[in-house]
């Protein structure tokens, strides 16, 4: 299946098949006119990568902004007390008076890491995107896998790691394996792999 690197159109953060992300059909580039065959957000790849529109992604340590990327956190995510999150630097935002048990934390990442994430395109999901991070950044999005192709002797974990030693998407085809998927991510830095699932 085609990826973005083989359209010419690299993505360093997005490495799946094409098929997996959230795409415009082809059309004129909202923000210079341009016709484009693909479009990101309704802009040509040029314009998305080049940060000209106003995009926002979640992850798992919250949403991401324009303004979240500039600043260099997220815009957070409620956390308990103490707030625990492997060794991310938190800043507290002010408590809600309507909810007074509940505090949220911004997570304080790179600006060049945010911003990156932000020009990369999401994936399709049955429950929204959650886009993983190790090693203090954003990991590459290798590609949605239904959970149904892989054998259910090993750990999701382990069945995962083998399976995206030699990927074979042509295999997974457009065969139904049932609704469990699994989102898989690998680290830029550290290689290792991360993934969320959900179900429709
Ligand atoms: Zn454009
Ligand atoms: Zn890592």
């Amino acid at each position: 299946m085609e990826t973005f690197d083989d359209l010419g159109m690299p993505f360093p953060l997005f490495k799946a098949p094409v098929a997996h992300a959230r795409t415009d059909p082809a059309g004129t580039c909202s923000v210079c006119g341009t016709p484009a065959t693909i479009r990101f957000c309704d802009a040509c790849y040029q314009c998305f990568r080049g940060g000209k529109v106003d995009n926002a992604i979640d992850t798992e340590l919250g949403m991401v902004r324009v303004e979240d990327a500039r600043l260099g956190r997220t815009h957070g995510l409620p956390l308990g007390n103490p707030p625990v999150l492997g060794n991310y630097e938190l800043i507290p935002q002010p408590v809600d008076p309507n909810f007074p048990d509940e505090t949220w934390y911004h997570v304080r990442i790179d600006s060049q890491h945010l911003f990156e994430i932000i020009r990369t395109p999401d994936y399709y999901s049955w429950q929204g995107e959650r886009w993983q991070f190790c090693c203090n950044r954003p990991c590459a999005f290798l590609g949605t896998l239904p959970a149904g192709a892989l054998p259910d002797s090993e750990s999701p974990a382990d069945a995962i790691a083998n399976w995206f030693r030699l990927p074979d998407w042509d295999a997974i085809g457009d065969t139904d394996f049932g609704p469990l998927t699994f989102y898989v991510f690998q680290c830029v830095s550290c290689g290792g792999f991360r993934y969320h699932e959900d179900c429709d």
